[in-house]
């Protein structure tokens, strides 16, 4: 019978330290699914370390090893991206190279598709040990919000690590946009899903590469391309403050039929176009977002530039 090829795309930014391990422990794993082939595809997103020459070194090494090198870094959900584009496999895996995704569950996610019928087979953090709690906590408002302004379902924890069928990842690939964000695009695409869940690992070597603030960025980047509610925003609000408008009139009319005065001060006027004018800008900053996200998009820029793959060698 003819041996099922199963790709793994690993995206490394500044991984040379974690890299010898990651390359290890997968070959370790792959050594013991004897029925499968393998292909590792590494995507260096413009790495200032030693990855570059690391994976040029596993290429060399191992015909199994493959690489693409970007020409800068463009982030992780372009490499993601590139390396789906470039893979062969009948099945295909995403993994971070700090072993944070451990290789270890291959087997049985592999098992679960070719068994049980799964298209696809997720992984989700079942705790969150090792993080710093204010980082916990915000992810976990950020799911509650995502769900209830997305009709996309986000699953909390959820990891970039899985695997695939070929199907659904030419599904993932056929979404074709420049603003990515590819966990709502498994939740677009469909298909079924088994979820896997683990306790949180720290990486084995080597920092992490998303502080708070890209964190941030990356989260809204996630409300733009999977909700629109935010847009709605100004006309609920101004439907509110025109209500609110009407009320104040009648009530300074009625003060002025039977007391004759109207109220005094400049204050509370001061108070009120300010934070009415507060708002408008606020609104007109969301729509402003939604425009450049439009703009990026319409432009059809490349996500990714190869610089050198292993076929350079
Ligand atoms: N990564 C990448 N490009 C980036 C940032 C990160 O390819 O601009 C890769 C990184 O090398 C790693 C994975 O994405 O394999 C996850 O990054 P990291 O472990 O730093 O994130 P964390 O696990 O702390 O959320
Ligand atoms: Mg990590």
């Amino acid at each position: 019978m003819e041996k099922k090829l199963i790709s793994i795309v690993v995206p490394c930014y500044n991984e040379a330290l974690a890299l010898p391990h990651f390359y290890k422990e997968a070959t370790r794993v792959a050594a013991m699914m004897e029925d499968n082939d393998f292909e590792f595809l590494f995507v260096n997103d413009g790495s200032k370390d030693e990855t570059l020459e690391i994976l040029r070194s596993l290429a060399r090494d191992d015909s199994r090893c493959r690489y693409i090198s970007f020409s800068r870094n463009f982030g992780k959900e372009a490499a993601m991206f590139a390396g789906l584009e470039n893979t062969k496999g009948d099945f295909v895996a995403i993994m971070d190279a700090d072993l944070q995704d451990p290789p270890a569950l291959l087997p049985e996610m592999y098992r679960l598709i070719t068994e049980e019928g799964y298209d696809c087979v997720a992984t989700r953090r079942s705790t969150r040990k090792g993080e710093p709690p204010i980082r916990s906590f915000c992810a976990r408002m950020f799911y509650k919000l995502m769900d209830k302004i997305s009709k996309t379902e986000m699953v909390e924890g959820a990891r970039d690590f899985r695997l695939m069928t070929r199907k659904v990842t030419d599904a993932v690939l056929s979404l074709g946009e420049y603003n990515r964000f590819t966990k709502g695009i498994y939740c677009w695409v469909g298909y079924k899903t088994k979820w896997l869940e683990y306790e949180n690992i720290e990486r084995v070597a080597g920092k992490t590469k998303f502080n708070f603030w890209k964190l941030f960025l990356y989260s809204l980047e996630c409300v733009m391309a999977f909700s629109t509610v935010p847009l709605s925003l100004a006309s609920v609000m101004g439907f509110l403050f025109t209500a609110g408008a009407g009320v104040g009139i009648v009530t300074i009319i009625i003060r002025e039929l039977i007391w004759h005065g109207s109220a005094s001060g400049w204050p509370s006027l001061v108070c009120i176009i300010l934070f009415v004018s507060g708002v408008q800008l606020f609104c007109i900053g969301i729509l402003g977002q939604y425009l450049a996200k439009t703009y990026l998009e319409t432009k059809k820029r490349p996500i990714y530039l190869v610089s050198e793959t292993e076929k350079d060698l």
